[in-house]
């Protein structure tokens, strides 16, 4: 009986992989709120735990023109429950659009727990504080107004390297080596630096002569595979999400 279940499983498996590779297209990654995928659907209706506030939050960031730039709240889930494994306390969100995933990470952290969310533009910036104190965890999160790399290198200057647990990278991907390099100086042994998008809707597969962004994303992820300071996932959820645990 056992030995059927392992065989239908391994089945389904390859099944899955046929269906994905078998075109020799790019498989379609995407996020929940883009679209009306019924399987992320399916997802969502049999994990998604959200709380109320996010729920609203998600709503309200639905009505911005920018909304592609949310993260996919079975994602944010992910990133919480990693926090939790790995008892996470402090945190830097390099990118904080309006908040969702800040938020997100906020309610899981303890007491005394800290979110540094780095966001550059002061309209999103006033669209997330309400949602904030309504979840009652507006003293957790330190809204640095300015540009990501100024606030790590002040973080850096204050002396706090090896001290925070993890950094979820989602800004100008142009930037994405040195929040990279910063990061990893930040974080702690065992601390996880989540960057987002890195599979950039299947553009970095071959990435236009003049598609600086692709070519930017591309470049960090053959990096990233090479390198020894961290041990390194990259995951098909959202639009693609690379965890690398340092060493
Ligand atoms: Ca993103």
């Amino acid at each position: 009986m056992e030995d059927i279940k392992i065989l239908s499983r391994i089945i389904f498996a390859v099944l899955l992989f046929l269906s994905w590779s078998g075109t020799g297209k790019p498989s379609l990654i995407s996020k929940s709120h883009e679209g009306n995928d019924p399987l992320l659907q399916y997802v969502l209706n049999n994990s998604l735990r959200e709380n109320p506030v996010l729920t609203k939050l998600r709503l309200r960031t639905m009505e911005d023109a920018k909304r592609v730039m949310m993260v996919a709240a079975e994602q944010a889930q992910l990133m919480s429950s990693l926090l939790k494994l790995i008892k996470g306390n402090k945190t830097i969100e390099i990118g904080m659009y309006t908040g969702y995933n800040t938020l997100s990470m906020a309610l899981v952290l303890p007491e005394d727990g800290r979110v540094v969310a780095c966001e550059i533009n002061e309209v999103y910036i006033n669209i997330s504080k309400p949602f904030f104190q309504e979840a009652g965890v507006g003293d957790k999160i330190d809204i640095r107004h300015q540009t990501a790399l100024q606030t790590l290198d002040e973080l850096l200057q204050a002396g706090e390297a090896g001290t925070y647990d993890f950094v979820f990278i989602d800004a100008d991907k142009e930037n994405n080596e040195n929040y990279y390099e910063k990061s990893l100086q930040l974080i702690r042994k065992g601390g996880i630096i989540a960057i987002d998008n890195v599979l950039w809707g299947g553009k970095v597969i071959n990435p236009a002569e003049d598609d600086i962004i692709s070519q930017s994303i591309d470049r960090l992820n053959k990096k990233l595979h090479k390198d020894q300071r961290v041990d390194l996932s990259m995951l098909t959820v959202g639009d693609g999400l690379t965890l690398a645990i340092k060493l």
